[in-house]
């Protein structure tokens, strides 16, 4: 029988890492969503699961339950932070041999919490449990949600919500924030025994031990790659904290993030980033900026100048990955050097006309009209033209990189609505249908909200 398989390599780590904690147990646990298929994957079993198992109420075989440290720079500003409301199980040894952190988010107060509560409500632990598996759908590196529980008791925002935990699943949840803390507060050989641990962790085909370049240039690398997939969906990550960036190179902490509707690269969502410090704009920027502090906490080992090379090459891999994504929304198979102007020419002009991202890509692939695009158009269809690939071949491609469905804010907090008074109905069809983000949903996820309506988001919640 398939079952729990933990390990607990993050418990070896040097004791500054974690503090050990005891779960604690909550009212009445129940499944709201519970992933199966990722489960599946895990060698979990579907059925005989057990309830408490995502709540604290029942330890999972072979945990260690214990909160991770860590920093972090929010909004520029550097904290000491921590697991506030988050608890890593342990490490679930998957049959296809792969090693990921198993942690409930919403768990209860660590000696992290500061003034939280430790706990989290149920409408925003579904919403990451939705947008990651979005993320997922599109296939872009993310954390997965493999299950939300309710935790029969009452959690107190601007007003009482009932609470919920989120079982969380990530290559691991080791951030920029953890170098950062090590670097202020650990000794420097604690600092190397996380890099040591991280780099065979996640950057197993490095060949030599203790080689950090390497190692940085391989984080730089996934980060530009994962920021230029989120540029090319219109992704806005709401948060990018040094805490909420995972060395592993997944999207991490769904709080307030959102997909865009119409182009405008001054997308903010969340509401307390009045200055648009993490605006759609600048995600790539901030990549850099956090970049910067992570290899910062590595100059005991490096030099600053190949530190500099880090960022350098942070930037090659971002441009790359943006210029090749956009060429295969577009049906180009191999890029030349006017692509570049080609693809600003087309994003400057949906800007001018506040067009849908998503639906203005959707249109092209379909060969539908768009008013205001004509002359870019023709200049398009004439690149096309001069690939060898005929245009059925150039459609294939597009059809697979141009998402016809993404969680549209409207129906997100509509299902989401709904789910809190226990109608879970539109959020189960809202979520199958941003499973399969490349094949056509019903049309009420492809539409645009109503325009002026203006959609906000929030932290910590
Ligand atoms: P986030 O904005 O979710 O990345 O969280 C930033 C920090 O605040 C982390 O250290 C979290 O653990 C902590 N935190 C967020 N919400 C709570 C809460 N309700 N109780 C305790 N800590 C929290
Ligand atoms: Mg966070």
């Amino acid at each position: 029988m398939s079952g729990w398989n933990l390990d607990n390599s993050y418990a070896r780590l040097p004791r500054a890492f974690y503090k050990e904690m005891d779960l604690s147990p909550v009212a009445e646990p129940k499944l709201v969503k519970f992933n199966e298929k990722l489960a599946e994957e895990l060698g979990l079993p579907t059925d005989g699961i057990d309830a408490g198992w995502f709540t604290g109420n029942v330890s999972p075989k072979g945990s260690q339950p214990l909160a991770q440290a860590y920093a972090g720079h929010q909004f520029g500003y550097f904290n000491m932070l921590g697991d506030g409301r988050a608890l890593l199980l342990g490490e679930q040894l998957t049959p296809d041999g792969k090693r990921v952190d198993i942690q409930l988010k919403g768990s209860g107060r660590t000696p992290y919490s500061r003034s939280g509560d430790g706990r989290a409500a149920l409408g925003p632990m579904l919403r990451e449990y939705l947008i990651s598996e979005a993320m997922h759908g599109l296939g872009i590196p993310t954390t997965r949600s493999l299950a939300v529980a309710a935790t029969g008791e009452i959690t107190l925002r601007e007003r009482p919500l009932p609470g919920a935990i989120l079982t969380r699943v990530a290559d691991s949840h080791i951030r920029v924030g953890t170098f950062a803390y090590a670097s202020e507060w650990a000794t420097e050989k604690e600092l190397k025994a996380l890099a040591d641990y991280t780099m065979e962790r996640h950057f197993g085909d490095i060949p030599n031990k203790g080689d950090y370049l390497a190692f940085l240039h391989k984080i730089a690398e996934r980060q530009g790659k994962l920021i230029a997939q989120w540029q090319l969906v219109g992704f806005v990550h709401g948060v990018m904290n040094t805490d909420n960036m995972a060395i592993a190179g997944e999207t991490i902490d769904y709080g307030p993030c959102a997909f865009m509707d119409s182009y405008d690269p001054d997308s903010v969502y969340s509401s307390i980033d009045r200055e648009g410090r993490y605006a759609y704009k600048n995600q790539p920027v901030i990549g850099a900026w956090n970049l910067a502090r992570l290899t910062e906490t590595m100059l005991p080992f490096i030099s600053l100048e190949a530190a500099n090379e880090v960022i350098r090459h942070y930037w090659r891999a971002l441009n790359a990955e943006w210029l090749e994504g956009m060429g295969r929304k577009l049906g180009i198979f191999k890029l030349i050097p006017e692509d570049e102007s080609l693809f600003d020419d087309l994003l400057a002009l949906m800007k001018e006309l506040s067009a849908d991202y998503t639906n203005t890509f959707v249109a092209f692939t379909f060969e539908e009209e768009i008013v205001g695009l004509k002359n870019w158009r023709k200049r398009w269809q004439n690149r096309l033209e001069g690939q060898p690939q005929s245009w059925e071949e150039s459609q294939a491609l597009m059809k697979k990189n141009n998402p016809q469905v993404i969680p549209r804010n409207h129906k997100v907090e509509e299902a989401l609505m709904l789910a809190e008074h226990g109608d879970m109905g539109a959020f189960d069809k809202l979520l199958e249908a941003v499973q399969n983000p490349y094949e056509s949903g019903a049309k009420e996820f492809m539409e645009p909200a109503e325009p002026g309506v203006c959609y906000k988001t929030y932290c910590g919640t």
